[in-house]
């Protein structure tokens, strides 16, 4: 109860339950918003959160963390954000002694993820980190612990298992309508010829494998509801003078329990976008499963995966935003972004060593 008091006071949440006829109500509709500040304004908080978040029912975009003054203005403008909550890398622990602040969302490329989640955590905020969640698994626990040690939230951006289609398949893989599941393909992708810097380079957390092979990852692990033995994993490029440090491309191997592969294939120079589960009796696919919009698929036996019509970060952000409110487990926890690291490195050792088989 101390707990709860202490969050609703923390998140300015105020339960006006004398004014109400049905007090019991209350409990999951807060009459205030959580205040969320994004750290870093590149391309996917500026095209994707922030008006997102104008379309969440329990989330307001209250604050942002930047090292680009002159972003500050027109983000200022376009979302009314207060002086006040305008903050740099450098001050941004002081955001602890902010009561409109109650989650941060990092947003930084990937190598930045543990240290800034971690100062979040500090500040006694709620984490939401993207995808990767970090560059090593070491990274992750660390953020792990200091949530842990804060007693703060942690979710990770892997928006596509808030996703209804997606959804759908997750809950096959335990119901199994179709058989046993026999094997499966992942693949994501994209040709890119004006990918952001850090994104090939080693040392920021760049590569396919970082950046799109986390899809696949995940989409393989969430679509069978296993966790793989075995990885192996070849890498190449079309492009040598692009990606002279990271991997263009990375196809690899997931040997699941029950003798279930999953091939899976990532890359900066090709379009793809596909979820392919084969089963004992038919099967079924998403096409595209990770795009930002109109994911949707079909079964052998002729079911249609209507696209679901809903913003997927507003989705997303609201059942992350219910569980702090309601004070229950999240979704995507870190312990889920630290499962795809441990398989991330082991890709990447398997890959160092000609594709060798390594079990996990
Ligand atoms: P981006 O390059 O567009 O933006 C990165 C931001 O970080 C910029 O505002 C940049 O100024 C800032 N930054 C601070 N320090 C930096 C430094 N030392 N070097 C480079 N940039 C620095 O990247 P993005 O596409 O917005 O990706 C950011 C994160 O979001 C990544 O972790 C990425 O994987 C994730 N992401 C997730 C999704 C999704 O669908 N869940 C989609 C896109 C990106």
């Amino acid at each position: 109860m101390e707990n709860r008091r202490t969050f609703i006071k923390k998140s300015g949440l105020f339960l006006a339950a004398a004014t109400l006829p049905y007090p019991g109500l209350l409990a999951a509709q807060p009459a205030k918003k959580l205040g969320v500040a994004l750290v870093g304004l590149g391309y996917y908080s500026t095209n994707l959160l922030a008006p997102a978040l104008q379309k969440t029912d329990y989330c307001e975009l209250r604050g942002i963390v930047t090292g680009s003054p002159e972003k500050i203005p027109k983000w200022q403008k376009q979302y009314g954000i207060k002086d006040a909550n305008v903050y740099n890398y450098e001050n941004m622990d002081s955001i602890a002694n902010n009561n409109d602040i109650d989650v941060i969302y990092v947003v930084l490329p990937n190598s930045m993820h543990a240290e800034y989640a971690i100062k979040a955590a500090n500040a006694g905020k709620h984490v939401w980190c993207e995808k990767p969640m970090a560059k090593t698994a070491e990274e992750c626990r660390s953020i792990i612990d200091a949530c842990n040690k804060n007693k703060v939230k942690l979710s990770i951006g892997y928006r596509m298992q808030h996703e209804a289609n997606t959804q759908t398949i997750m809950k096959w893989a335990e119901t199994k309508p179709f058989g046993a599941i026999k094997g499966l393909k992942a693949n994501a992708g994209f040709y890119g010829t004006n990918i952001s810097p850090w994104r090939l380079d080693k040392e920021m957390g760049g590569g396919a494998m970082y950046d799109m092979g986390v899809y696949s990852l995940n989409g393989a692990r969430y679509s069978t509801g296993m966790e793989p033995v075995a990885v192996s994993a070849t890498q190449t490029t079309s492009r040598p003078e692009m990606f002279d440090e990271v991997d263009e491309t990375t196809i690899f191997t997931l040997e699941f329990p029950e003798g279930i592969t999953a091939h899976c294939r990532t890359s900066f120079g090709e379009n793809m976008n596909r979820l392919d589960i084969n089963c004992a009796n038919g099967g079924y696919y998403l096409d595209p499963f990770q795009a930002y919009s109109g994911v949707k698929g079909r079964a052998s036996d002729g079911t249609i995966l209507e696209p679901f019509g809903k913003n997927q970060q507003a989705v997303q952000m609201d059942d992350d935003a219910l569980a702090i409110i309601n004070n229950r487990p999240v979704l995507v926890p870190g312990e889920e972004g630290l499962k795809d690291i441990v398989i991330v490195e082991k890709i990447y050792e398997s890959a160092s060593k000609d594709g060798q088989r390594l079990s996990l």
